[in-house]
């Protein structure tokens, strides 16, 4: 698959090649693939969970040789995947859709890519420049609404998110737009008023929309690996994310980050991010990432 050839390389690698030959199935060869999921980035406590269920299955099933692992362990890595999750969508719309995550993880070239992908259905799009705090981040999401033909509501650096986001509805329902991408600050190093934002931003779109936020995409940085593990779980617990956006795939071996993020936070991966320009954005797909792990 495009953009995840790094990761499979990894994943054959450390975790495939043990999985060949006639080499036969011991606690030895449970213990280094454990150790094989661990270094591919999947995370302690999905690693064990999954070689537990392996060893179940090879009880059941009765199996001997290690080659014969290679089928299960992918079955129970779609299995751990679940089936995709499609985005809510509000019919008729406007939807909306907040997009969180700390800065640099890619979030404003997701919003842009998202905005494309709106665009290319004939959707009418607004961006909400959300992110207050840095005048950079207001910049970045004109041109990005330039080059996708998105609309851009924003305010000055400094001004409330709060009412951006009240501005940035208003608009949509004037203007009958479908979907409405709203940017957000991603300063971590005051995570207190950084969540007390979020919460005030929901607020506000909520008290405007009740049904709205429809989703909450998390956006996370592939290449950090465990971090990304650490940012979900904080996320989750203050802003109520709905689905997850990985970034960056293109450029790491650290895909197996995916089945760390489901087996530990369960918070459905639904786009993947692999590469800088506007297309590419893909859906994820939890069965061909599987398939495309033991390719
Ligand atoms: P933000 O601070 O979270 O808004 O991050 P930006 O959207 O500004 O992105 C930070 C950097 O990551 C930029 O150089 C982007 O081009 C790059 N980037 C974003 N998504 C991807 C991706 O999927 N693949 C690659 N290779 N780079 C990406």
């Amino acid at each position: 698959k495009q953009g995840l050839v790094k990761t499979r390389q990894n994943f054959v690698d450390k975790v495939g090649e043990l999985l060949t030959g006639r080499r036969k199935i011991d606690e030895e060869l449970y213990e280094a693939l454990e150790e094989a999921l661990i270094r591919s980035d999947a995370g302690v406590n999905t690693a064990m969970e999954l070689v537990e269920k392996l060893r179940r299955e090879v009880k059941n099933r009765k199996l001997t040789e290690a080659q014969e692992l290679r089928e299960v362990l992918q079955e129970l890595v779609a299995d751990l995947l679940g089936a995709g999750k499609p985005l809510n969508l509000a019919e008729p719309g406007p939807t909306v859709i907040l997009v969180v995550g700390v800065n640099g993880v890619g979030k404003t070239t997701t919003i842009g890519k998202l905005a494309n992908y709106f665009r290319r259905e004939g959707k009418r799009v607004i961006l909400a420049a959300g992110d207050t705090f840095r005048a950079a981040a207001i910049d970045q999401l004109e041109i990005w609404g330039e080059r996708s033909g998105a609309e851009v509501v924003k305010q000055k650096e400094g001004a409330d998110p709060a009412a951006v986001a009240f501005d940035a509805i208003q608009a949509a329902k004037s203007r009958q737009a479908d979907v409405v991408l709203m940017d957000t600050a991603g300063r971590l190093h005051n995570k207190v008023n950084l969540m007390e934002e979020l919460r005030k931003v929901k607020r506000v779109i909520t008290r405007e929309i009740p049904a709205a936020p429809h989703e909450v995409l998390l956006v996370l940085d592939a290449t950090t690996g465990q971090n990304a593990i650490q940012q979900a779980k904080l996320f989750r617990e203050t802003a109520g994310v709905t689905g997850i956006v990985l970034t960056k795939l293109d450029g790491t071996a650290k895909g197996g980050v995916v089945l760390g993020i489901q087996g530990e936070v369960r918070i459905p991966v639904k786009w993947i991010g692999i590469g800088e320009g506007m297309d590419d954005l893909r859906p994820f797909v939890p069965q061909d990432f599987a398939a495309a792990l033991f390719s």
